[in-house]
């Protein structure tokens, strides 16, 4: 029997997601121990989750019951926290499903998704499960919007447009001008806020102002719940109705429902992590930018990406030299990361042509940031002079 024929062919012929692996399995596949994993390829928070969500989930009683499908409590924790009413608020399993909602509400079979590379790969990803068609306009100078070629690329097809803000991966905001701009299009304007604790930039304050504008947020980042997979979206209140129209009923477990109520009772403890990790990704910026093989690039978020674009004056002593060399197909930063994995420090390498000669690095605590360096540094060795001469490595630079 040939189920392939009987799948979908857009999907069959669907790129993957290449996700993150866990700690536990990082561990095992390096066989060390958990605790000399170095994870800062997930944009996790490094301090964990407030401990009064182990109490809260050890403490619940009601496992046994299916939770809430209007997610009540949740709704009103959230407006609290927010400031927004209940009614713009759904919750998802993770912002990951409210993205995949969003575009099963939305999309017809053909219809367009417009995406600004380089960003984060659900929207293409979400797109095509959903039979949409992914509308690329990529991002100009310093990685800001092309609002123009992104109005120019509108067309009747057009259902959604995604901007995430922070950036994932480059880590820079949108402006409220740039999606104002967009809102105008009269197209849904997603923009995704998963990184906003860290920025304090928001437009979530505008959602009650349009009918096609969708702020998304997350606990996974901020508040440490990545696990746990719950997020949440602003919404036009008639969007909103649609969205707990078609989720599936029990969406939100209790188990995250009873995390997020723990960590909203808990802002205090959880938004002086985030002072840490803010403080810490200058520092780390600044540690980066001192390797002159490493162009970091400014971030809001909790991550730092750096592009290897320049023409390596520096290498890896113990890299095999041959791998890249003139004309390698293999890119420097793809080297650098196995590298780097050898000695447990994990960062994300995307193999894609926009980010070939990057890495994005989580900000982890001191301690990482000081193994990570002193890895970077070990890696960096002065060209022989038989090898100094390699600027024609085939790096296209970003845009
Ligand atoms: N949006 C962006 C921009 C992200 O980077 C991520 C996480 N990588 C998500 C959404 C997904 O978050 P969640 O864990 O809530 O699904």
């Amino acid at each position: 029997m040939n189920i392939k024929r009987l799948i979908r062919p857009e999907l069959v012929k669907m790129k993957s997601y290449t996700p993150i692996e866990p700690t536990e399995i990082l561990s095992q596949e390096g066989e060390l121990p958990a605790e000399k994993v170095i994870k800062l390829d997930g944009n996790e928070n490094p301090y964990g989750c407030s401990p009064k969500v182990y109490q809260a989930l050890a403490t619940y009683p009601y496992y046994h019951n299916y939770p809430d499908p209007e997610q009540r409590e949740l709704r009103k924790a959230l407006e609290k926290y927010t400031g927004l009413s209940r009614r713009h608020i759904v919750c998802g399993m993770g912002s990951d499903e409210l993205i995949d909602l969003i575009l099963r509400l939305f999309l017809k079979p053909g219809d367009e998704v417009i995406n600004c590379p380089p960003t984060f790969g659900m929207y293409p990803f979400s797109t095509d499960v959903c039979g949409g068609k992914v509308v690329d306009v990529p991002r100009t100078e310093g990685f800001a919007l092309d609002v123009a070629g992104i109005r120019k690329a509108v067309t009747r097809k057009t259902k959604v447009i995604f901007v995430a803000s922070p950036n994932n991966p480059t880590g820079n905001v949108a402006t409220e001008q740039e999606v104002t701009e967009l809102v105008g299009t009269g197209k849904i304007v997603v923009v995704d806020e998963a990184y906003f604790e860290f920025s304090n930039v928001t437009v979530a304050n505008l959602v009650p102002n349009y009918p096609n504008l969708i702020v998304l947020r997350t606990f996974s980042k901020w508040a440490g719940l990545a696990g746990l997979r719950i997020g949440y979206g602003f919404f036009p209140v008639e969007i909103a109705d649609y969205l707990m129209k078609i989720k599936q009923p029990y969406n939100a477990s209790a188990a995250a429902q009873a995390a997020v109520l723990a960590s909203l009772a808990d802002t205090e403890y959880l938004r002086a992590n985030v002072a840490r990790i803010v403080k810490e990704r200058e520092r780390l910026f600044g540690k980066l930018k001192e390797l002159d093989w490493l162009k970091p690039y400014p971030s809001q978020a909790n991550f730092i990406l750096c592009s290897l674009n320049y023409p390596p004056a520096v290498i890896a002593s113990d890299l095999p030299a041959k791998a890249w060399q003139a004309g390698a197909k293999q890119s420097l930063a793809k080297e650098i990361w196995a590298q780097l994995r050898k000695r447990s420090i994990f960062v994300r390498y995307f193999d894609t042509p926009e980010l070939k000669d990057c890495l994005r690095i989580s900000v982890g605590r001191p301690e990482d940031t000081d193994a990570l360096i002193e890895a970077l540094k070990a890696l960096s060795v002065i060209a022989s002079p038989d090898l100094s001469g390699r600027s024609n490595l085939n790096h296209s630079p970003l845009p």
